[in-house]
Protein backbone atom coordinates (compact mmCIF):
# COMPACT_ATOMS: atom_id res chain seq x y z
CA UNK A 1 0.00 0.00 0.00
CA UNK A 2 1.50 3.43 -1.03
CA UNK A 3 0.22 7.36 -1.06
CA UNK A 4 -1.16 6.89 -4.45
CA UNK A 5 -3.43 4.27 -3.98
CA UNK A 6 -4.49 5.58 -0.19
CA UNK A 7 -5.43 8.68 -2.03
CA UNK A 8 -7.34 6.48 -4.50
CA UNK A 9 -9.39 6.05 -2.07
CA UNK A 10 -10.01 9.00 -0.36
CA UNK A 11 -9.53 11.75 -3.11
CA UNK A 12 -7.05 14.48 -3.75
CA UNK A 13 -9.14 16.99 -2.18
CA UNK A 14 -7.06 20.05 0.42
CA UNK A 15 -8.46 21.88 2.82
CA UNK A 16 -6.11 25.25 2.18
CA UNK A 17 -5.91 29.01 3.27
CA UNK A 18 -3.80 31.99 2.42
CA UNK A 19 -1.43 33.23 4.87
CA UNK A 20 -3.19 36.38 5.68
CA UNK A 21 -6.67 34.04 7.22
CA UNK A 22 -7.31 34.39 10.62
CA UNK A 23 -6.97 32.06 13.53
CA UNK A 24 -10.99 32.23 14.30
CA UNK A 25 -10.93 31.67 10.16
CA UNK A 26 -8.67 28.35 10.60
CA UNK A 27 -10.61 26.74 13.26
CA UNK A 28 -14.31 27.76 11.74
CA UNK A 29 -12.64 25.47 8.86
CA UNK A 30 -11.26 22.76 11.33
CA UNK A 31 -14.62 22.38 13.01
CA UNK A 32 -16.83 22.60 9.73
CA UNK A 33 -14.62 20.27 8.03
CA UNK A 34 -14.27 17.85 10.99
CA UNK A 35 -10.68 17.70 10.30
CA UNK A 36 -7.07 18.65 11.88
CA UNK A 37 -5.05 20.58 10.49
CA UNK A 38 -5.13 23.26 7.26
CA UNK A 39 -2.34 23.66 4.23
CA UNK A 40 -1.33 27.54 4.23
CA UNK A 41 -1.03 28.15 0.29
CA UNK A 42 0.57 31.10 -0.83
CA UNK A 43 -0.61 33.59 -3.98
CA UNK A 44 0.88 31.69 -6.91
CA UNK A 45 -0.13 28.52 -5.08
CA UNK A 46 3.25 27.67 -3.04
CA UNK A 47 3.56 25.38 -0.15
CA UNK A 48 3.46 28.19 2.31
CA UNK A 49 2.88 25.88 5.84
CA UNK A 50 0.67 24.35 7.57
CA UNK A 51 -1.57 24.89 10.56
CA UNK A 52 -2.72 22.43 13.15
CA UNK A 53 -5.55 22.36 16.24
CA UNK A 54 -2.25 22.04 18.34
CA UNK A 55 -0.99 25.12 16.82
CA UNK A 56 -4.27 27.60 17.66
CA UNK A 57 -4.42 26.09 21.50
CA UNK A 58 -0.97 26.49 21.28
CA UNK A 59 -1.60 30.52 20.69
CA UNK A 60 -5.12 30.40 22.35
CA UNK A 61 -2.52 28.96 25.66
CA UNK A 62 0.43 31.23 25.17
CA UNK A 63 -1.74 34.80 24.16
CA UNK A 64 -5.69 34.10 25.37
CA UNK A 65 -8.50 34.25 22.86
CA UNK A 66 -6.97 37.59 20.95
CA UNK A 67 -4.83 36.00 19.19
CA UNK A 68 -8.27 34.68 17.03
CA UNK A 69 -7.78 37.54 15.34
CA UNK A 70 -4.07 36.92 14.28
CA UNK A 71 -3.13 35.84 10.79
CA UNK A 72 -1.90 32.09 10.59
CA UNK A 73 1.41 33.03 9.30
CA UNK A 74 2.08 33.97 12.49
CA UNK A 75 1.39 30.60 14.07
CA UNK A 76 1.79 28.12 11.48
CA UNK A 77 4.99 25.83 10.67
CA UNK A 78 6.75 26.82 7.41
CA UNK A 79 9.51 24.11 7.32
CA UNK A 80 6.55 21.63 5.89
CA UNK A 81 7.81 18.15 5.67
CA UNK A 82 5.87 16.20 2.52
CA UNK A 83 5.54 13.11 1.27
CA UNK A 84 5.35 11.06 -2.01
CA UNK A 85 3.00 8.91 -4.14
CA UNK A 86 5.87 6.62 -3.96
CA UNK A 87 6.19 6.51 -0.45
CA UNK A 88 4.75 3.43 1.66
CA UNK A 89 2.68 3.27 4.27
CA UNK A 90 5.12 1.85 6.60
CA UNK A 91 7.23 5.06 5.74
CA UNK A 92 4.58 7.23 6.49
CA UNK A 93 4.04 5.66 9.91
CA UNK A 94 8.08 5.91 10.38
CA UNK A 95 7.90 9.72 9.62
CA UNK A 96 5.10 10.98 11.73
CA UNK A 97 6.31 8.63 14.57
CA UNK A 98 9.56 10.08 14.51
CA UNK A 99 8.19 13.68 14.06
CA UNK A 100 5.54 13.98 16.25
CA UNK A 101 2.60 15.11 13.72
CA UNK A 102 -0.58 13.64 12.40
CA UNK A 103 -0.60 15.23 8.73
CA UNK A 104 1.55 14.67 5.65
CA UNK A 105 0.68 16.90 2.35
CA UNK A 106 1.20 14.76 -0.56
CA UNK A 107 3.60 16.75 -3.74
CA UNK A 108 3.87 15.67 -7.52
CA UNK A 109 6.18 17.73 -9.45
CA UNK A 110 5.96 20.72 -6.75
CA UNK A 111 1.80 20.94 -6.71
CA UNK A 112 -0.44 19.98 -3.69
CA UNK A 113 -2.39 16.48 -4.71
CA UNK A 114 -3.13 15.34 -1.38
CA UNK A 115 -3.40 15.03 2.25
CA UNK A 116 -2.71 11.86 4.24
CA UNK A 117 -3.91 12.26 8.26
CA UNK A 118 -2.61 9.98 10.67
CA UNK A 119 -6.40 8.21 10.89
CA UNK A 120 -5.96 7.23 7.09
CA UNK A 121 -2.64 5.73 7.74
CA UNK A 122 -4.06 3.62 10.92
CA UNK A 123 -7.35 2.52 8.52
CA UNK A 124 -5.28 0.93 5.88
CA UNK A 125 -2.87 -0.53 8.55
CA UNK A 126 -5.70 -2.19 10.26
CA UNK A 127 -7.21 -3.34 7.26
CA UNK A 128 -3.86 -4.57 5.95
CA UNK A 129 -3.45 -6.10 9.32
CA UNK A 130 -6.99 -7.83 9.00
CA UNK A 131 -6.07 -8.82 5.37
CA UNK A 132 -2.79 -10.72 6.68
CA UNK A 133 -4.68 -12.47 9.85
CA UNK A 134 -7.28 -14.00 7.51
CA UNK A 135 -5.07 -14.94 5.26
CA UNK A 136 -3.08 -16.62 7.93
CA UNK A 137 -6.28 -18.23 9.32
CA UNK A 138 -7.04 -19.28 5.80
CA UNK A 139 -3.18 -21.31 5.30
CA UNK A 140 -3.58 -22.99 8.72
CA UNK A 141 -7.29 -24.20 8.45
CA UNK A 142 -6.36 -25.68 5.02
CA UNK A 143 -2.61 -27.06 5.54
P1 LIG B 1 -0.43 17.62 14.20
O1 LIG B 1 0.01 16.44 14.98
O2 LIG B 1 -0.52 17.34 12.73
O3 LIG B 1 -1.67 18.25 14.76
O4 LIG B 1 0.73 18.74 14.27
C1 LIG B 1 1.55 18.93 15.39
C2 LIG B 1 2.55 20.04 15.06
O5 LIG B 1 3.33 19.66 13.92
C3 LIG B 1 1.94 21.40 14.70
O6 LIG B 1 2.81 22.41 15.17
C4 LIG B 1 1.89 21.41 13.19
O7 LIG B 1 1.97 22.71 12.62
C5 LIG B 1 3.13 20.60 12.85
N1 LIG B 1 2.97 19.80 11.63
C6 LIG B 1 1.91 19.03 11.28
N2 LIG B 1 2.12 18.41 10.12
C7 LIG B 1 3.35 18.79 9.70
C8 LIG B 1 4.18 18.51 8.56
N3 LIG B 1 3.77 17.68 7.60
N4 LIG B 1 5.39 19.12 8.46
C9 LIG B 1 5.83 19.94 9.43
N5 LIG B 1 5.12 20.24 10.54
C10 LIG B 1 3.89 19.68 10.68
Amino acid sequence: MNVASILHQKGRAVTTVSPSATLLEVATKLAAKRIGAVVVVETGGRLGGIISERDIIRALATNGHDCLSRPVSEVMTRDVVICQEADTLDELMAMMTARRFRHLPVVTDDSLVGIISIGDVVKHHVAEVEMEATAMREYITHS
